[in-house]
């Protein structure tokens, strides 16, 4: 099979679908690989890498789009990339059809096979896709936060460590999945005093056997979040729940019973956020301030760090990569139905149930 990796177009993406090891293992297994010129630059890859992998470089998109039996991406097709995708063509990629019916249409339209790196799953139910960006957005959560804490940024002066003679930053972790777990750790690790807040039992007693004594949990009450906002220098939502917004957790009027300068890191804010006064940013201005409480918001975190990022992705999709490289899409998904329920798009024909109950198609 011809595995093509293009350039992501999307704005500040800097990622790549493919990394130099994942071709090696590709043409290891007798694939050709197309990239197109530049496309690792972002992640810290050259084009030289990708060469000595085995990989052929050309310049454009087109030449990857024209001669690959699957596109390997990172970021959902853009309209110009939509328009290259061809009957027949395998698409591995983030796709997040729900709240998008003009991509859905247009991939029903160009007859492709369209695998979504989010709806694949595992054994244990979880998404083995996500969880990499998930892992990589919740250790960065801190250091965002720690930053914004600090007072030329508008934040509160507080030092996450303290120093001897003077306590520790307070960070509230509001959600104890993946990217609270993660946040935790990190946030514990540069010294703060951690408490996490979940409404899963089961999930709070696991977190209670493995990282007792490194952070503190507690039931997800409004009371008991509300008596932890007051003391909280640092806030990180990251709670989830599948298939629908997130909840709001804080209201406006809670800002005002918070710390002047304390930081809210809203990392579910790709599902809306779980504070009321949460709107999406971007790296290039992540920060603003409502009532005094500065606003961390950037919906796709994991592009600050974009070399772990595309490695962490990589290492998850590799193996899925090459099943459907080397039996076709068909084969793998037959062999694997956690590959099968990646499928959401198929022949002109939506495929995932979800996304159709969202836009009212038929699956
Ligand atoms: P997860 O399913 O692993 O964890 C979510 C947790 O939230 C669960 O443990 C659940 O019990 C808990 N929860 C649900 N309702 C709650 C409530 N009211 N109070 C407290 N806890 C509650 O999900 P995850 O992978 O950790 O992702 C969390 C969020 O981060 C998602 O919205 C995800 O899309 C988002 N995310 C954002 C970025 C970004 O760049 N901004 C990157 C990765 C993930």
């Amino acid at each position: 099979m011809k595995i093509g990796c293009p350039t992501e177009i999307k704005p500040q993406e800097f990622r790549v679908g493919l990394t130099p090891n994942a071709a090696r293992e590709a043409t290891g297994h007798g694939h050709a690989v197309v990239v197109q010129r530049g496309a690792g630059t972002g992640a810290g890859f050259a084009d030289a890498d990708y060469e000595a992998a085995g990989a052929a470089i050309v310049d454009t998109a087109e030449e990857v789009f024209d001669t690959a039996d699957m596109i390997v991406k990172v970021k959902e097709p853009q309209a110009a990339e939509r328009a290259m995708l061809r009957e027949g063509q395998i698409l591995f990629t983030y796709l997040h059809l729900a709240p998008d019916p003009v991509q859905t249409r247009e991939l029903m339209h160009s007859g492709a096979t369209c695998i979504a790196y989010e709806t694949v799953t595992d054994d244990r139910g979880g998404l083995p896709l996500l969880a990499p960006m998930s892992e990589v957005a919740g250790r960065l959560a801190p250091q965002m936060g720690a930053w914004t804490l600090q007072k030329a940024n508008g934040g509160r002066g507080v030092l996450m460590g303290g120093v001897p003679g003077v306590g520790p930053a307070r960070v509230l972790v509001v959600g104890g999945g993946v990217v609270g777990t993660h946040a935790a750790r990190i946030a514990a690790g540069m010294g703060a005093d951690v408490t996490v807040l979940d409404r899963s039992l089961p999930r709070l007693r696991y977190l209670d056997d493995v990282f007792g004594g490194t952070f503190g949990t507690g039931y997800s009450s409004a009371g008991l979040l509300s008596e932890h906002l007051e003391q909280a220098d640092m806030v990180i939502g990251a709670v989830l729940i599948p298939g629908a917004e997130a909840p709001k957790l804080v209201s406006r009027a809670d800002l005002s019973r918070m710390k002047p300068g304390a930081a809210l890191v809203d990392v579910a804010i790709d599902q809306g956020g779980c504070f009321e006064t949460s709107k999406a940013t971007t790296h290039a201005d992540p920060v603003y301030d409502v009532d005094g409480i500065m606003h961390y918001c950037v919906a796709n975190m994991p592009g600050a760090v974009a070399r772990t990022s595309t490695i962490a992705l990589g290492n998850a999709t590799m193996p899925f990569m090459l099943a459907l490289a080397d039996k076709g899409w068909r084969q793998a998904c037959a062999d694997d139905p956690h590959l099968l329920a990646g499928l959401n798009v198929h022949a002109g024909r939506l495929t995932y149930y979800a996304v159709g109950r969202a836009q009212g198609i038929d699956v």
